[in-house]
């Protein structure tokens, strides 16, 4: 193909191009009244839809970003393809021929940019698929139709999903591909080829299953391959790498078949491989979807919550499937902390006896697949049920540091009015009275890390405010300086802290094993890293591995006591302040055991202030 594209061409492939149906691919729209429609805007992150299509008038138009155009502009926009590429592929799918023009205006052919490399590049993949389903059947895939077999999958089943096998042999994808009339540099960007060592092009699939993975069109963009042969000393599955079409952060494998039914049932079930999402389909989840390669991210939630419509008013429902196991449990509580607006609801569905989808359905059944779905339990349970299990409940210390633990989970609800179901809910699991989980809960909630009874709300303490600039360093301290800071560190307790990043890499600490058991070193920091259950709290910890100290010279025994005690010197503060209010609010003739506590307490508490204040100023 050489020129441009002639006008009269693109015209017609506006004129025959339904707008709604392209945006429809990717984005799921409702009726916005006189015949127009809206969904939620890829251009941009929102809640509520303000991107508009007008297929009487063939255009979008996005009222929160700006963005908008014609169908052209939109593919353009959202799957970055170039003009050419954009006005090809809308050519393709209205079955029209195009034809092209010598272009006199442009710069000689060989500098002008490639034209339709997207569709180059899907061509290949279609071409590639053809070869690979077809080798199936040949007697060099027995393994792979046995591995198939094996897993419930027939032959109906393989060709639905387009499984194919990549023979034996160094080249054999390549040879046909180069024969069909693909570049080199094509099939290399493509991801189906790469150059040997000694320069000649190789398959990059060798001895494998593979399933093509689609993107929500259906066009093939890449392959997942699963090893076969216990000689291949490859990785269990290899995938295709970043391409210019291909970006794993994106993709779902069966996102092409289930999303008319995600959109349909505003719901989809993520599950964790390519066999897992056959099952469920075939089994009668026809939500599922998997990610590729790579953990369930940011890029993926927004695929996702276009397709659901998720907004405020339009609740879509998140299911991820775990087959009980360490790391999947670990996942769910990632998905946790990545994206609240999807907490209240993601649910958790973990099978029985630790068995994927997959596994499921050969042993129990369709109805058992179903079943796993239906019995999905919100994420927050599943969560506090995780966190809870840490703690020994029979001791009052374990029932205290369990509900310090889980009171921010309960606080990070998004839809607050569940907040007061779940402090009913965990004060049960806890064996513990409401009133105290009730303020746990409240204080997390106001971003203050403790039990201790709330001032108004200003949110929380500000980074560079003096109380975290002297957690920040006692923090460095026993990061830094474990052999010298670590006794002292480890004595002031967790709930002495306020920012709540400050608050969990506090717990990371103990939960490493505490500073004072520490020698130091990368090893330390790793193990303090490790402990950490948020991104945020690690990227922190490298932080404070690193920040010089607040102090001219080597730190010394006086430096931590003085930072320890400034530490606590809030806290403490705030403590006599409530405990003298309450103490005006209670009626010693009615409340004697309560007023004498209280008295008690604070008492002890002026009397620590008062040690804290000599300490803070430098005495040991
Ligand atoms: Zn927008």
């Amino acid at each position: 193909m050489s020129g441009r594209i002639r006008d009269e061409d693109i015209a017609l492939v506006r004129e025959r191009t339904s707008i709604a149906e392209v945006i429809s691919d990717t984005v799921t729209l409702k009726s916005a009244g006189a015949g127009n429609l809206k969904g939620l805007c890829p251009f941009h992150d929102e809640k509520s839809p303000s991107f508009n299509v007008s297929p009487g008038r063939n255009v979008w138009y996005c009222f929160g970003c700006g963005a908008g155009g014609d169908a052209i502009k939109f593919l353009m926009d959202a799957e970055h393809l170039s003009f050419v590429e954009a006005v090809e592929r809308l050519a393709a799918r209205a079955g029209l021929q195009l034809s092209y023009v010598a272009d006199d205006r442009s710069a000689p052919r060989a500098s002008r940019p490639q034209q339709g490399q997207r569709q180059r590049l899907v061509a290949a993949h279609a071409a590639a698929v053809e070869f690979y389903t077809a080798q199936l059947t040949t007697a060099g895939a027995r393994t792979a139709r046995e591995f198939l077999a094996e897993r419930g999958f027939d032959r109906a089943a393989a060709e639905r999903y387009g499984c194919g096998f990549a023979p034996e042999g160094w080249d054999p994808l390549t040879r046909h591909l180069r024969q069909l009339g693909f570049s080199h540099d094509e099939l290399v960007t493509a991801g189906l080829s790469r150059p040997a060592r000694s320069g000649s092009l190789i398959d990059r699939f060798r001895r494998r299953l593979l399933w093509p993975i689609r993107d929500l069109t259906g066009d093939v963009i890449g392959f997942g391959a699963r090893k076969l042969f216990a000689d291949d000393d490859g990785p269990k599955y290899l995938n295709t790498p970043e391409t210019p079409i291909y970006k794993k952060s994106h993709v779902l494998y069966g996102i092409d078949q289930a999303k008319r039914e995600i959109a349909k049932q505003g719901r989809v079930v993520v599950v964790e491989g390519y066999t897992d999402v056959m099952a469920c389909h075939l089994a009668g989840v026809p939500t599922a979807v998997a990610t590729c390669g790579t953990a369930f991210g940011g890029d993926h939630i927004g695929v996702l919550r276009r397709l659901l419509l998720d907004t405020d008013a339009v609740a879509g429902e998140i299911i991820f499937t775990f087959d009980g196991d360490a790391a999947g449990q670990k996942a769910a509580l990632r998905a946790f902390e990545d994206d609240q607006r999807f907490v209240g609801r993601t649910f958790i569905a973990v099978s029985p006896d630790s068995m994927d989808p997959c596994e499921l359905r050969l042993a129990k059944g369709d109805l058992a697949v179903r079943d796993l779905v239906a019995r999905r339990e919100p994420l927050v349970d599943f969560a506090l049920r995780h966190v809870i299990s840490r703690y020994d409940l029979d001791t009052v210390d374990g029932r205290v540091e369990a509900m310090r633990r889980a009171a921010p989970l309960v606080a990070k609800l998004k839809d607050q009015e569940k907040r007061p179901e779940y402090v009913r809910k965990l004060a049960g699991d806890l064996g513990m009275e409401i009133e105290p989980v009730q303020r746990a809960v409240l204080a997390a909630a106001s971003g203050r890390p403790d039990d201790r009874p709330t001032r108004p709300s200003r949110g929380e303490p500000s980074v560079d405010s003096p109380q975290s600039m002297v957690e920040r360093e006692a923090l460095k301290l026993a990061l830094q300086e474990p052999v010298l800071a670590g006794p002292m560190f480890d004595a002031v307790e967790a709930n002495d802290y306020r920012h709540p990043v400050h608050v969990v890499v506090r717990a990371a600490i103990a939960e490493a094993g505490g500073a004072a058991a520490a020698t130091g070193g990368a090893v330390w920091i790793e193990s303090v890293r490790d402990a950490c259950p948020d991104l945020a709290a690690q990227a922190l910890v490298g932080e404070l591995a690193v920040e010089p100290l607040r102090i001219d010279g080597e730190p010394d025994p006086r430096y931590v006591s003085i930072t320890m005690a400034r530490l606590q010197w809030g806290s403490v503060t705030a403590r006599i302040r409530e405990l003298k209010s309450r103490i005006q609010r209670i009626n010693p003739v009615n409340n004697k055991d309560e007023y004498f506590a209280t008295f008690g307490e604070l008492l002890s508490l002026e009397q620590h202030a008062r040690a804290l204040r000599e300490q803070a100023a430098g005495g040991l």
